[in-house]
């Protein structure tokens, strides 16, 4: 639905949206009326989880509905893609070979469908977030998986900066020194924020990329896993759909023990022995939790203690604590920080929209709605960033690979930075320009971002040919490099982005149109049966290997318990359709004719499916 104030504002300015890609959950948000809001789904959803459901239809399912799949189709539903982002290793997904960045398209997608339902259709600009932490490919990665979504992606921003512009925003007049502590679902990022007058400088910014609370799920798999091994002699974790199904156990353990001391498992059906049934019954304590968790939390700590050292500061400098990320909800993690700082940790800051509702302020900064604001954010550079080159080894000996930082690591950005280097041999007329990131003293320990050849350069002495290399490095995280030749002017310019991927447009074009046919497949809901398989698979295969007693008596469970979570949330017809759906799988696991089971299981899927769209 379209609001009149938005139309009136679409007029003078074009919205451009602040998206937070979040591990767990997504959302975006926009500029209204002078402060940041989200932009909801058509079912009223301010967030909604970053999984992605191809179904057995072909069609493309994205949030609430793809996560009630995760169970009962595994290998058609896929979570914590942005876990992967940045890897070139394609992701196997109701049999088709997609790369993280394009799945996550298919989430910027759906968001981008709530923006036009929103504002009306038409090419949309966007501002996303990353965690501050992630490199230059994973940043890559988010721009291309923004632009396969069909925005145009002004800008990629650090997590933590978005979070300290959505409190900044509300508190322009104070100066302050503000600690973000990001703990989401795959991702951890702590970074100091200096705001002084309106300007909202990083200090400095670090963080684990792959610590998160999915982590904490799993150390409850593993502890329940080992229970059951205990008392049955059975690894649940061996069974795609047990694991997946312990896996969503373990996570609302993980939440209900945010709020209660301990929690009743109850998981009567998590797998099949001798033909019956074997499950869990046990209490889990909170204690119990935080005993698995802590170091991981500690861990987080000295993140904390690492980032005040690079900005110089103490803790008491310290004078605001913004908790985000769903995994702040734990109260352990206020008890860290709170003894730590000695001071509570401020809890007007919402932890899951603080992100989309900074990156939306971002995105207000340049659309011009939020000009009068007086905010203005600068940001660092996450790695340190440099060249290789001849170094002293050992005393008395040279060795190529050496890091020279040009770009020292939490540089205000953007920023342009300069160093001369000169010829090493006599007459070499062209120079190789390695880039790297990363904070060893030798390259080969860091990370190639690409390389290119000044040639043209005099010939005469070693030594006496200078060669200036520039690295200009922009607010988007994305990197340029210049060499010039000091004595005849000659330059080069590589932008890294196209330095590393010469055949990114092709590889672009090749994404585009597999999105494509899978949006294709969506307009063809009849057409089952001609589903479009990777080479060596069919449909067959992928549900003929999924019929084991455990793993359909577990599959059952799963549709059961969640046709009963749905039956208040519908009326009529539908309600009866699903009442009918829980006495059929009911009589269908009661019976164990696994033929049986199987019909009532695509049965239900189909029905749930149908409800939910
Ligand atoms: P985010 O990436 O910021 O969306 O955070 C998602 C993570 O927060 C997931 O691992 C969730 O399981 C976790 N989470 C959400 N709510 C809670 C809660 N009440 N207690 C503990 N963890 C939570």
């Amino acid at each position: 639905m379209k609001n009149n104030n938005d139309s009136q504002q679409q007029s003078s300015f074009r919205p451009i949206v602040g998206i937070d890609l979040g591990t767990t959950t997504s959302a975006v948000a926009y500029i209204h009326m002078g402060k940041p809001d989200m932009v909801p789904s058509p079912h009223n959803k301010r967030i909604i989880p970053s999984v992605v459901l191809i179904d057995l239809q072909g069609k493309v399912i994205v949030g609430e509905d793809a996560r009630a799949a995760l169970i009962a189709m595994p290998d058609r539903a896929i979570a914590a893609v942005k876990r992967k982002m940045g890897s070139s290793e394609p992701i196997l997904l109701a049999g088709q070979a997609l790369l993280p960045q394009e799945i996550s398209a298919l989430i910027l997608k759906e968001l981008k469908s709530y923006v036009d339902a929103h504002f009306g259709a038409g090419e949309k600009e966007a501002v996303i977030t990353v965690p501050a932490y992630f490199t230059d490919e994973q940043r890559r990665a988010t721009k291309q998986a923004g632009e396969l979504a069909g925005f145009v992606v002004e800008r990629i921003i650090n997590e933590p900066t978005a979070a300290a512009l959505a409190f900044g925003l509300g508190h322009i007049d104070e100066d302050r020194h503000i600690l973000v502590y990001d703990l989401g679902g795959g991702t951890f990022d702590v970074s100091v924020i200096e705001m002084m007058s309106g300007l909202l400088e990083v200090k400095a910014s670090t963080g684990n990329s792959l610590l998160g609370g999915e982590d904490f799920d799993w150390k409850i798999v593993d502890c329940l896993a080992e229970q059951m091994i205990k008392e049955h002699g059975v690894d649940p974790r061996l069974d795609l759909r047990a694991k997946a199904l312990l896996k969503a156990e373990a996570e609302k353990i993980k939440m209900t023990l945010s709020t209660e001391e301990a929690v009743t498992v109850s998981l009567p059906l998590l797998a099949v022995q001798n033909n019956h049934p074997i499950g869990l019954l046990i209490e889990f304590t909170r204690s119990q939790f935080i005993a698995l968790i802590d170091t991981l939390l500690l861990e987080t700590l000295t993140c904390v203690q690492r980032v005040l050292q690079e900005a110089n500061l103490k803790p008491s400098d310290i004078d605001e604590i913004l908790l985000v990320g769903g995994s702040t909800r734990i109260p352990r993690v206020h008890e860290i920080m709170s003894d730590y700082f000695g001071r509570e940790p401020r809890m007007d800051v919402h932890p899951d929209e603080a992100v989309a509702l900074g990156a939306a302020v971002q995105a207000g900064l340049k659309s011009g709605a939020l000009a009068e604001s007086g905010l203005i954010a600068t940001d660092v550079a996450p790695f340190s960033m440099g060249i290789s080159v001849l170094k002293e080894w050992k005393g008395n000996q040279v060795r190529p690979g050496g890091f020279h930082i040009i770009l020292p690591r939490n540089t205000t950005i953007p920023v342009t930075r300069s160093d001369t280097f000169c010829t090493a041999f006599d007459d070499q007329t062209s120079a190789s320009i390695e880039i790297y990131q990363g904070e060893h003293e030798w390259v080969k320990h860091n990370h190639l971002l690409g390389e290119f050849i000044l040639a043209g350069i005099p010939s005469n002495s070693a030594g006496a040919e200078g060669i200036e290399v520039t690295y200009r490095y922009n607010l988007n995280g994305i990197l340029e490099v210049t060499a010039k030749c000091v004595s005849t002017g000659k330059a080069m310019t590589v932008t890294v982005q196209d330095a590393l991927n010469r055949d990114s447009q092709e590889a672009f074009a090749a994404s585009a149109a597999k999105l494509e046919a899978l949006y294709n497949n969506d307009d063809d809901d009849d057409d089952d049966d001609e589903l479009e398989l990777e080479d060596g698979y069919d449909e067959e295969d992928i549900l003929e290997s999924d019929d084991s007693p455990t793993v359909l008596h577990a599959e059952a469970a799963a549709l059961l318990e969640r046709a009963q979570d749905l039956l208040g949330e519908f009326k009529g017809q539908e309600s009866t359709r699903i009442e009918k759906l829980i006495t059929s799988l009911q009589e269908a696991m009661d019976r164990g004719d696994i033929d049986l089971l199987q019909r009532v299981i695509d049965e239900a899927t189909d029905t749930m499916i149908d409800l939910e769209v």
